[in-house]
């Protein structure tokens, strides 16, 4: 059976191990020595060849006894967000708290202390199960190193849930966006502003230009957002700028839309631009697919199921962000996001409610055993 206070006590554990970007393997040691404890055989992937950390993505494949049933993937990401080091668990009212110095790491140890709970009362319980992998990767929080550079050729399973998103136990988000980074620079002629400025060509200007005839930035619409993040140039307040870079973050959950919106975007620039002396060069980088996993997929009504099996109201939601489930979705895995209740990510004012992690762990063990029947 699930084991509340064991769960606790082993994402207190598995929190304790510092646990940066790129330094994962203390706790993929312990995470791999928990499963053979388990008698499960765990394997290390060589992600770290291509990302410069010091350890792999760490899988492992639970033979189940119902062959008939889809084989299921779950995944989690071992790194935590700085600071990490030294984290301590101040338990409060059933509520785990770092002691304000570091982030609690509950992004991502409660999916990753989930798993091996469910894993272990699988095997306590001797429950029919079907097959399933469990992935935890590196360097998520970082580029979600661990799955661009994974081996997509190691996913064995039909379809999939990352456990690595905040909200109330029972929300599954089954979209989030593809994203692209669009590199830009404006090229200008520089001349001296005081003595020739005709002579110049103002980079900045053309820009700011090209900029301002954009039709919308921001939200977009409820599906596509647009950002222009960051704008660097100039060499001086005598000069008639040469050349300016910016980037412009755009993303959406309508695929279709992104490219007209990539392509217009890049039009209107170019014209702008060009029509007023310039010259203009644009890198575009896909920055991660979108996951779009259809609401009548397997995948989502499980887990719609399951979360009604624990008494909850199942909510279908969409989300902004991007996060290993988009480039798991992109290797052609479904993978939804099954909400954790990890709250204020990012800061050392993390929590995580002990009911919380304790639910991401029954919803998981829920979707496992519906899964067999
Ligand atoms: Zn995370």
């Amino acid at each position: 059976m699930l084991n509340k206070e064991r769960l606790i006590n082993e994402f207190i554990e598995l929190v304790s191990v510092p646990c940066p970007s790129k330094d994962e393997k203390q706790e993929a040691e312990l995470i791999m020595s928990k499963l053979r404890a388990m008698g499960i055989e765990p394997e290390m992937d060589n992600a770290h060849e291509k990302t410069g950390g010091n350890c792999g993505n760490v899988w492992a494949y639970i033979k189940g006894n119902v062959p008939t049933a889809p084989v299921l993937f779950f995944e989690a990401h071992m790194d935590s967000v700085a600071p990490t080091t030294g984290t301590k668990v101040i338990r409060k009212d059933g509520v785990l708290y770092s002691d304000g110095t570091t982030t609690l790491g509950g992004d991502d140890k409660v999916g990753v202390a989930s798993m091996l709970e469910v894993v272990r009362a699988l095997k306590e319980d001797g429950v029919p199960h079907g097959d399933i992998q469990l992935c935890f990767t590196v360097s998520e929080e970082i580029g979600c190193l661990g799955v661009v550079n994974m081996d997509k050729s190691w996913i064995k399973a039909d379809f999939g849930y990352c456990l690595d998103i905040g909200g109330d136990i029972g929300e599954i988000t089954y979209a989030a966006p593809k994203l692209y980074d669009i590199y830009v620079k404006v090229t200008g002629k520089a001349a001296h502003a005081g003595i020739a400025p005709e002579e110049g060509v103002n980079a900045i200007m053309l820009a700011a230009d090209a900029l301002s005839k954009l039709p919308a930035y921001g939200r977009i619409d409820k599906e596509t957002t647009f950002n222009v993040g960051m704008f660097n140039g100039g060499v001086g307040t005598n000069v008639v700028c040469p050349e300016v870079k910016f980037v412009i973050d755009m993303r959406s959950l309508n695929v279709e839309g992104l490219e007209k919106l990539k392509d217009d975007t890049i039009a209107l620039i170019t014209e702008v631009v060009t029509s007023q002396g310039g010259k203009v060069e644009f890198e575009v980088h896909e920055g991660c697919p979108a996951v779009a996993v259809p609401t009548d997929h397997k995948c989502i009504e499980l887990a719609q199921r399951a979360a009604e099996k624990m008494g909850l109201k199942p909510e279908l939601k969409t989300t902004g962000g991007c996060s290993d489930g988009n480039f798991l979705c992109g290797y052609g895995l479904p993978c939804a996001l099954l909400a954790t209740g990890m709250s204020n990510v990012h800061t050392t004012e993390e929590y995580l409610k002990e009911d919380d992690l304790f639910g991401t762990a029954r919803w998981m063990y829920e979707i496992i055993k519906l899964n067999a029947l």
